[in-house]
């Protein structure tokens, strides 16, 4: 029998057999999840010799809830992830034609999960596109709930669209082409200050040298240029003691403080391929995260290794995904790189404090990339590989695992 994981004022309390809800997810998503579930379980008994263990408990989401249920996101499920905290989920298919946007959006945006986090670090090995990837060690706060993704949108031509450019030419004197769609794109300071909270502590705890915050404040002064300020105003107020900003100081930063930065996004974009060791922590808005994260992804070797979370650090709650899709043609073939769920894994028993069964992972996969034992989709790009199916590579994963925690 499980136990419930709560939050209290001093944090999140995890019991030894914490119940865990999981999505298995659609297309490929059986298979990553079969290989990975064995690795999670294999490194928490490794970990705490059976003091510890997930009780994991299936829910519903996405084709497979659709074809038992009649609804791609059975209420049932939302109120799992309510009252579980946590869960972690595969890959799911994006309905087709009307109802939910997107399955992964509808679940951020009810459990109000507004970060979206994104570690982007290289494992040895992994094919990359650029030449010295190794430099990619960063972390991307990604806002969740604000920004264009808030979904405010109107159709050109539209009965409200025209509403909208009779208000902005009558009220405000903007003259805007009669047949354009409209988004509009909130930014709020309590959406930026609790983002950039989020970051700045997570650069606290594990030991980061800088938070860069990125925006378009050049051209969008008050909602781009707002979250500039705003990021350094929460520093300045709530942080004085962890950090500094360049006019702090004259170009040493001091041991033990965090520098506090910001870059344009373009600019940005450019200086991580030109100079990523000088990038860390990074604070941006929702559109920017999405084009950096996916951006930084591929440096380090993308789709099939990325890892993502979306939490909310006031409530808890918080869901751990594979970044990929369905990649339904593999479907069933056990063919398909676990990496992104597996890791997915890993930034879950982070949150939750084990960090002694996150290591064993983290250390078992980087081993066997290191010893080019991998899926077809590394196996193609890097010489002299051997290429292994998707539950050969868990097998080895849990052999490395097994003996790094015996030694
Ligand atoms: P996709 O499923 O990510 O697959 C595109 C290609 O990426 C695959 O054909 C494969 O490339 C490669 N790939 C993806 N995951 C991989 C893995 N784990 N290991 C190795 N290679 C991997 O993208 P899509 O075909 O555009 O989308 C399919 C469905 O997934 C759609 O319904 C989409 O809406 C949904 N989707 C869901 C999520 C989510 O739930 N988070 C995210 C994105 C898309 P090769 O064929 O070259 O080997």
């Amino acid at each position: 029998m499980g136990q419930l994981i709560t939050m209290t004022d001093s944090g999140l309390q995890v019991p030894d057999r914490p119940l865990i809800p999981f999505i298995e997810g659609d297309g490929t998503g059986p298979d990553i999840w079969a290989a990975a579930v064995r690795i999670f379980d294999a490194a928490v008994e490794q970990a705490y010799g059976g003091k510890r263990a997930v009780a994991w408990t299936e829910v519903l989401a996405g084709q497979k809830a659709f074809d038992r249920t009649g609804s791609w996101l059975p209420d049932a499920t939302e109120q799992a992830f309510r009252d579980h905290l946590i869960g972690i989920k595969g890959p799911l298919t994006t309905p087709v034609g009307g109802g939910i946007r997107s399955l992964n959006v509808a679940l951020r945006q009810r459990l109000e999960l507004y970060v979206c986090l994104r570690p982007v670090k290289y494992y040895a090995g992994v094919p990359s596109p650029v030449r010295r990837p190794e430099l990619v060690d960063m972390v991307v706060f990604r806002e969740n709930t604000e920004d264009v993704y808030a979904g405010f949108e109107v159709a050109a031509g539209s009965t409200e669209a025209d509403k909208l450019l009779r208000f902005l030419k009558d009220e405000l004197g903007w003259d805007v082409r009669t047949d354009s769609g409209i988004g509009i794109k909130p930014i709020s300071r309590t959406g930026t200050e609790r983002l950039v909270r989020a970051a700045i502590d997570y650069a606290i705890e594990h030991d980061r040298r800088s938070v860069t915050l990125v925006h378009k404040g050049n051209i969008q002064k008050f909602t781009e240029g707002a979250f500039r300020e705003w990021g350094y105003q929460v520093a300045a107020e709530h942080y004085p003691d962890h950090t500094v900003t360049w006019d702090d100081i004259d170009n040493e930063v001091p041991a033990g403080k965090i520098l506090i930065k910001d870059a344009i996004a373009d600019i940005f974009l450019q200086q991580v391929l030109t100079r990523p060791a000088e990038f860390d922590v990074v604070a941006t808005m929702n559109l920017n995260g999405d084009y950096i994260s996916d951006a930084l992804a591929a440096q380090v070797g993308g789709i099939g290794i990325a890892p993502g979370a979306n939490i909310n650090y006031k409530t808890g709650h918080a869901v751990f995904e594979a970044t990929h899709g369905t990649a339904p043609k593999y479907a069933g073939k056990n063919v398909i790189n676990p990496s992104s769920v597996v890791l997915s894994g890993v930034m879950m028993f982070e949150y939750l404090g084990w960090t002694e069964a996150a290591r064993l992972i983290d250390g078992a996969l980087t081993r066997t990339i290191g010893e080019r034992y991998v899926t077809y989709d590394f196996a193609r790009l890097m010489d002299r590989a051997t290429q292994v199916t998707t539950s050969d590579f868990a097998d080895r994963i849990i052999a490395h695992l097994r003996a790094a925690g015996d030694a």
